[in-house]
């Protein structure tokens, strides 16, 4: 049976890939709805090729946005804003939701998707740093199915027995042997660059991944490592296991994309070209395969794979995000927000990029100072995004204060 798919950040890096392996099996697959922010003319051009049910575009284009579909003789309804991404993730005729919106943006239609009982192809971390607990709990109340995009959690995933993929509490048995998880990370374009050399950075050097090609964000989450740190965060609530059990690995040359550590001393690991159409394939036909078009990896010239310890002085970030799930989720909130604001600060020019850490740390630091928050208060969306909007808050602050 087709299965009816909706891209949630169509116009994106992971966006792109996702729809190249849906045109590629159309027996397969069927694009049900896109949605896009900014990138309109590509939006477009995309509802021309797929022909989607529908699409989401920002509250105040959807008029312009559905002139230009009318005059395109095309039959597509024309939703708006997160009101419009929660509406088609609780869809009935969608089957799968491809959660590839960047940031806290994709938090809300990500959890509506869950809480629909849908299959969910999660991009957006985001989502699971600030409501991990929330979404994994509507995952398992409504029966949706969580496969991770991220290619170090697709990893993981595919290196666990089959029944802790089912139900990820199962990991907790004593039959399944898992000792640890191991992440493995590039270390970004500064792993071989001193704090001084990242201080003086520029976007284009901040932005210039060694082995993947990405949207801006994640791109410049990975110079900082913070990339790393948030996916610590979504290991924690995808694989049900305390901080403590998840270790970091530097391996720059991005081959082995994540490993389980065995009690018997086997180390699973997935390996493959560093290409998301691969993650994306799995996740898309999981539990059968299917063709990506990825390059085989060349096995004779992988004569140099090393695994290297992270310096946390330099990617303090890493460091933060361990920290920050410890203390729970007020803290998961916090940082996730600051950083964004912190990221946007650098994207403007208006901070350095090692200013980013700086600000994390100190927006983190008002939380812990203020009594008046509880992380047993925090149990709803509206919840969530009122802490989002006050660690927004903070962090605007300290962008200030650095700008002085
Ligand atoms: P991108 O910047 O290329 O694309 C982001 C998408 O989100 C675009 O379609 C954009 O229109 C949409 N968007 C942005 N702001 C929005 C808003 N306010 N409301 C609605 N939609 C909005 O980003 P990307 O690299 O594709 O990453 C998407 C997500 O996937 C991120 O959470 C990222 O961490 C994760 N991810 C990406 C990669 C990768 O290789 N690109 C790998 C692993 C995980
Ligand atoms: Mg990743």
């Amino acid at each position: 049976m087709t299965q009816h798919v909706a891209v949630l950040g169509a116009t994106g890096s992971i966006g792109d890939s996702t729809l190249a392996l849906l045109a590629a099996h159309p027996e397969r697959f069927s694009v049900y709805a896109l949605s896009g922010h900014s990138r309109l003319d590509k939006l477009f051009a995309l509802c021309q090729q797929f022909q989607p049910k529908c699409v989401v575009v920002p509250v105040q284009q959807v008029d312009t946005f559905a002139e230009r579909i009318k005059a395109a003789n095309l039959s597509i309804e024309v939703l708006g804003g997160e009101q419009g991404l929660v509406a088609v993730a609780n869809d009935t005729q969608v089957d799968t939701v491809v959660a590839a919106i960047v940031g806290a943006a994709g938090l809300a239609s990500t959890l509506a998707a869950a809480q629909a009982g849908k299959r969910i192809l999660l991009a957006n971390k985001e989502a699971l740093v600030m409501a991990g607990s929330l979404m994994m709990q509507a995952v398992r109340d409504n029966d949706a199915i969580l496969l991770p995009l991220d290619s170090e959690h697709n990893a993981i995933y595919q290196c666990l027995p089959a029944a802790v993929q089912l139900d990820n509490q199962q990991i907790h048995q004593k039959t399944h042997g898992v000792q640890r998880l191991w992440l493995t990370a590039s270390g970004g374009p500064f792993l071989h660059k001193t704090y001084e050399d990242m201080q003086k950075a520029s976007l284009a050097e901040a932005v210039k991944h060694p082995n993947w090609s990405m949207g801006q964000k994640i791109s410049i989450d990975s110079a900082t490592m913070m990339n790393k740190g948030l996916e610590l965060i979504e290991a924690c609530h995808l694989f049900d296991l305390p901080e403590s059990s998840i270790h970091v690995v530097i391996h720059p040359q991005s081959i082995v994309h994540s490993l389980v550590e065995y009690c018997d001393g086997s180390f699973l690991a997935q390996m493959g070209s560093p290409d998301m159409k691969t993650p994306i394939a799995h996740a898309l036909s999981y539990p059968e395969r299917i063709n990506s078009g990825v390059a085989s990896l060349s096995l004779y010239d992988l004569a140099d794979l090393q695994f290297l310890a992270p310096d946390l002085t330099k990617f303090s970030c890493l460091k933060l995000a361990r920290e920050a799930m410890k203390t729970g989720v007020l803290a998961t909130i916090t940082l996730n927000a600051a950083n964004e604001v912190a990221v946007q600060a650098f994207i403007e020019a208006k901070v350095k990029l090692t200013d980013i850490a700086l600000i994390n740390e100190r927006s983190l630091d008002k939380i812990a100072s203020n009594s008046g928050f509880g992380n047993s208060s925090i149990n709803s969306l509206e919840d969530i995004m009122a802490m989002d909007a006050i660690a927004r808050q903070f962090a605007a602050n300290e962008v200030l204060l650095c700008q002085q």
